[in-house]
C-alpha cells in the first residue's frame, strides 16, 4: 500500500477542480472520448477534462508506455482510456513521470499497483521527491510560492522509482522517445519527443489552457525564471504535434506556434 500522506492545499485544489468538472464545467451533452489520437500509436488520455492529461504510447508488440498518472483519483479514468484502446493495465510495461507534482504523480503509486510494475521512471533530479511522495520545492521568490512553501501538503503517495532518466537519452519505446531535461518547473522536469511521429510532450514547461499557451503558474515552479529559460529548447526541436499535460494538443504547425509563444512570452519580461 502507498504510504499515508498529509492532506494539503493541492489536494483541496485537485478535488475542487475535479468536482467542478463533474458537476458544472462539463455538464451537458459534451462527451469526450476516453482517449484521443495524437498521431499513430500515441494517445492523449484526458483525466480531468482537458485540464490534466496522461499520454499512452502503444507498441507494435501490444505493450503500452504511460506518461504521467494525473491526480490521486485519476487511475480509474486512465484505465478506462486504456480500455478504449483495447488495453488493460497489465499491458503497461513502463510508466514515465514528467515531474514530481501531485497532478502528474498523484495516481502513480496506484498505477504501479494496477500494472504490476516495480515502479516508475523519472529524471534523477526529481527521483527523491517521487520516492518520498513530496512535491518539488516552490519558487520562494514569488509571493504565492513563498506562502505555499510554508504550508503543509502538495504531497502524493510515495512511489518506487525503477530507473532514473537523464537528459538526451533515447528511450527504446515506440521507435524512440527522446528525453529533454527542461528544469525550472521542477529540478528534474522533462519534456519528451516521440521521434517517429514527431510528437512533442511538453509536460508542464508550457501549458495550453483556455486555447492559448502560457507559462505554468509561477508559484508552482521551483524556479519560474529557469523554466522560461530551459523551455526555449522546445523552439529548436522538430515536431508536428505538441501535446500538453494541461490543455488540448496543437496539431499541424505546432512547432511554429510554440516558437511564436516562446518569442512573445520572452519579449514581455
Ligand atoms: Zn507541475
Amino acid at each position: 500500500m502507498p504510504q499515508a500522506y498529509q492532506r494539503g492545499l493541492s489536494d483541496e485544489f485537485n478535488d475542487g477542480v475535479h468536482n467542478a468538472h463533474e458537476s458544472q464545467a462539463y455538464a451537458g451533452p459534451v462527451s469526450r472520448p476516453p482517449a484521443i489520437a495524437l498521431a499513430p500509436g500515441i494517445y492523449r488520455i484526458p483525466t480531468m477534462g482537458d485540464f490534466i492529461n496522461s499520454v499512452a504510447l502503444l507498441e507494435g508488440d501490444g505493450s503500452v508506455t504511460l506518461i504521467d498518472c494525473g491526480v490521486k483519483r485519476a487511475p480509474a479514468t486512465i484505465v478506462k482510456g486504456l480500455a478504449h484502446l483495447g488495453k488493460s493495465p497489465a499491458d503497461v510495461q513502463r510508466i514515465i513521470l514528467t515531474h514530481a507534482h501531485s497532478d502528474h504523480a498523484g495516481g502513480a503509486a496506484r498505477m504501479v499497483d494496477e500494472t504490476g510494475l516495480a515502479g516508475v521512471e523519472v529524471h534523477t533530479d526529481d527521483a527523491e521527491y517521487i520516492r518520498s511522495g513530496s512535491a518539488s520545492p516552490r519558487d520562494t521568490t514569488t509571493r504565492l510560492g513563498a506562502i505555499f512553501s510554508r504550508l503543509p501538503g502538495g504531497g502524493f503517495p510515495a512511489t518506487p522509482v525503477v530507473r532514473e532518466i537523464t537528459d538526451g537519452e533515447l528511450i527504446n519505446v515506440g521507435g524512440g522517445l527522446r528525453i529533454h531535461h527542461t528544469p525550472g518547473h521542477s529540478p528534474g522536469h522533462i519534456s519528451l519527443i516521440h521521434e517517429p511521429t514527431a510528437t512533442l510532450i511538453t509536460g508542464d514547461a508550457i501549458w495550453n489552457m483556455n486555447a492559448r499557451m502560457t507559462w505554468p503558474v509561477a508559484a508552482f515552479c521551483t524556479s519560474y525564471r529557469q523554466n522560461q529559460q530551459t523551455a526555449q529548447v522546445l523552439g529548436d526541436l522538430e515536431y508536428a504535434v505538441a501535446a500538453f499535460t494541461h490543455g488540448p494538443e496543437i496539431r499541424g504547425n505546432a512547432r511554429e506556434q510554440v516558437r511564436d509563444f516562446l518569442q512573445r512570452a520572452t519579449k514581455k519580461q
